[in-house]
Parts: structure tokens; sequence; C-alpha cells
């Protein structure tokens, strides 16, 4: 089922979100849900808070680089109650956008390499060392269930220069009736 995406002014993308006790089927259904969203909407990384949740939970969609230097989409993955243990000190510049923030895109500095831990659906932890884009998704994730987005990453002047459209965001997704 696809849920409803929470959009940039919705007071949920910047709330802290709780951690969660325990894996039921309520929340691998929540899972899949998300997912369902998240492909549908052409995403690769979707965090509870986008569709109105405020618990710590997001996926992710893995990749494979082809030959070509197109990268195609594999298995999806779940991160419950993730932490991020290590981050290194080299960082990497990217693009990023966000389905909350539609339409802006931005470069943002992150680190390259990092090591995650956290439970899947199954119940199960797992630790795991990251680098490159993923890293990338991990992070930008993990900042929507501390109630940080990508836009608040940038450079103040960066920042600024975005104000316009993010207030047409917040104009479109939350006039009031
Ligand atoms: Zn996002």
């Amino acid at each position: 089922m696809k849920l409803k995406i929470s959009y940039y002014g919705d007071p949920i993308l910047r709330k802290k979100a709780k951690p969660i006790e325990e894996v039921t089927d309520e929340l691998r259904k929540l899972a899949e849900d998300m997912l369902v969203t998240m492909d549908e909407n052409n995403g690769i990384g979707l965090a509870a808070p986008q569709v109105g949740r405020g618990i710590r939970l997001f996926i992710l969609r893995n990749y494979e680089e082809l030959e070509d230097g197109q990268i195609r989409l594999t298995e999806p993955q779940a991160f419950i109650n993730p932490k991020i243990t290590l981050v290194g000190e080299e960082t990497q510049v990217d693009t990023e956008g966000c389905l909350s923030i539609p339409g802006i895109r931005a470069e943002v500095v992150r680190p390259l390499k990092i090591v995650v831990e956290a439970t899947d659906l199954d119940g199960r932890k797992f630790t795991e060392e990251v680098e490159g884009y993923k890293a990338r998704v991990i992070l930008h994730e993990n900042d929507h269930i501390n109630g940080v987005l990508f836009i608040d990453r940038l450079d103040p002047k960066e920042r600024k220069a975005l104000e316009p459209d993010l207030r047409a965001i917040k104009k479109k997704y939350h006039t009031k009736d």
C-alpha cells in the first residue's frame, strides 16, 4: 500500500524519532508499504518520519554499478534503531535530493566511510562497514530520524538561496483551508 509522504513544513520531519522496542508484523508491514512508496516515487531511501511515523526506521535500496557507470537498484534493506558507530575523516561531495523536499537538489559534503549498527526486520542485529553512495544514503536517512534535513547541511549562503523554493513547497503542501 502506498503511503502519503510528509513534505517540508510538516512538523514530524523536525522531531527526533522514538526507538523501536520490538520488531512486529505491524512494523514489517510498515516497512513493506514504505518500500512501495519509495519505489513509486523513484527514491533510493525513505525514513519513517517521511510517511508520518516518528519511529527510528529507514529503508533503502542497495545498488550495483554497471560497466557503463549506470546504477541499477537491487535488494531493499531495512535499518531499525540505527547507530552510526564510526565516521571516517575523509569526505565526499555529491548531489542529494529528498522525497519530502520535491524539486530541490544540492551538493552535500558527507563522510566517505561509516560503520552502522542496526536491527533488521527479523529482529537480528547487524553491523556494516559502508562507503561511497550507500554511506551517503544511510547518513541522509539517519538524519531524518533525528529531525535533520539535507538542506541543513548546506552552507548558510546556499541555504538562503533556496529559501524562496522552500517557501513555495510549504505553501503548496501546507496551505490552510
Ligand atoms: Zn530525505
